[in-house]
């Protein structure tokens, strides 16, 4: 007979070893598979090697899913505060750095040694490096692995999204959640950066490089933060974050002046400092190689007294209202993240189990939930792992 495990979880990143660690802690005899040799590679990465583990608030509102409410009741049972309990217990040391954003103060690693070090105290067994080849199921799941067969009560899919193919992701779980009935919600790359052509790649081409604090759009959604112009096109988090919400040749609306209407500021520039050059004004609250950038010559000589009203309206329009669609994005290789996902619909929020498929279980980016920048990701892989193992 093959060997019997209570649950085989496969993929030993964020939500697998975590959903291993709990579960092993109430003493479910756990696999974790994982066709890379290194687990949690995506947490040494995260958070430019800090880990941004989680957000010191976080609600329904900070993730994408066609089921805005699935996430709630896995969020509400292992929040973040559970799991900065985890972090202060093994003594490292962290930090809020902005919009409530924790990170390590050393090294995501530490991160990735805590959950291998609870998995092990747990008895949880870890096999990476080997491909899983078939799975099937009649009473007990059968797993069919490149290192030999096992059987389990229960499956839990924690392959993650297609974000960093290079990494070793792979649409796994997709595929196994499709082959036992579920539904899949369209999957697109996410927090990702945006890649422009033709005359509007012409104009920023020569602005790589060029930051500024921005309110990026589209519809009602609006991010706060940083753009950056790349030389490919936009990025930094106010673009990171529009981009999970732009369909594919959807606009974004950029605010280059947050918090201020452009018109007025000029007409009062317009009354102060009527010899100013229009470029120079402009300078004076915008980086000036975008200042120039927006100002076609021979417009940005002007001096500002001269200008009419209409003429000093559009440039105030362009500044708080700059409409922009990009050709693409940069795709998976660059997304921090996949939108889209199993379907929430087949699955119980409570448990993340199939509701047609006892035994089955899906947690992690590879369900339909997408979190904002910020930490986000990585809470919805606790809670939902955390919600898995209490079921297994
Ligand atoms: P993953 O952590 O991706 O783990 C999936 C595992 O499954 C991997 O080990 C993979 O090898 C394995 N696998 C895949 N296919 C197969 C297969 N066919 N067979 C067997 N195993 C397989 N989120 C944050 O909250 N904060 C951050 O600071 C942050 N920074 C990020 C930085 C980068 C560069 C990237 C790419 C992502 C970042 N994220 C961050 C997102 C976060 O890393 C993911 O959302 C999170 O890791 C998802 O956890 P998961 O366990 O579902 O999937």
């Amino acid at each position: 007979a093959h060997k019997h495990y209570d649950a085989v979880i496969i993929g030993a990143g964020a939500a697998g070893l975590f959903c291993a660690a709990m579960a092993g802690r109430r003493g479910k005899k756990i696999l974790v598979l994982d066709h890379v040799v290194e687990p949690g590679a995506k947490i040494l990465i995260s958070g430019g090697g800090r880990c941004n583990f989680t957000n010191a608030k976080v609600g329904g509102e900070n993730f994408i899913s066609k089921n805005p409410n699935f996430c709630k009741s896995a969020l509400a049972s292992f929040k973040p505060q559970d799991f900065i309990a985890l972090v202060e217990a093994h003594g490292i040391k962290y930090h809020e750095k902005k919009l409530g954003q924790l990170f390590c103060d050393n090294s995501a690693k530490e991160i990735l040694a805590m959950l291998l070090g609870l998995c092990s105290a747990a008895g949880v067994e870890l096999r990476t490096g080997h491909s899983v080849t078939e799975i099937s199921k009649a009473e007990h799941f059968r797993v069919e692995t490149t290192a030999g067969t096992v059987e389990s009560t229960a499956l839990v899919l924690a392959t993650g999204g297609l974000s960093i193919p290079k990494m070793g992701a792979t649409g796994f779980s997709y595929e196994m959640a499709r082959k036992f009935g579920l539904g899949i919600v369209e999957t697109r790359p996410g927090l990702v950066p945006l890649v422009f052509t033709g005359e509007r790649w012409a104009w920023m081409q020569g602005l790589s490089g060029v930051s500024f604090d921005s309110i990026a759009s589209h519809g009602k959604r609006k991010f706060r933060e940083n753009t950056l112009f790349t030389h490919r096109g936009l990025s930094g988090p106010a673009i990171l974050q529009i981009s999970s919400y732009l369909p594919p040749g959807g606009a974004l609306v950029l605010d280059m002046l947050p918090g201020q209407d452009a018109y007025e500021v000029l007409l009062e520039r317009k009354a102060s400092r009527k010899k100013a050059e229009l470029k120079t004004v402009l300078g004076e609250f915008l980086p000036a190689r975008l200042a120039h950038a927006l100002l076609q010559p021979p417009l940005g000589n002007h001096t500002i007294g001269d200008m009419p009203n209409k003429a000093l309206r559009n440039t105030a329009e362009m500044i708080n209202r700059f409409t922009l669609t990009p050709a693409g994005t940069e795709g998976y290789a660059k997304a921090e993240v996949t939108v889209g996902g199993v379907d929430t619909d087949g699955l119980f929020s409570k448990t993340m189990g199939a509701r047609e498929v006892p035994g089955l279980f899906v947690i992690g980016e590879a369900v339909d939930v997408t979190g904002w920048l910020g930490g986000y990701n990585f809470q919805w892989a606790w809670s939902s792992g955390h919600s898995a193992a209490l079921a297994l």
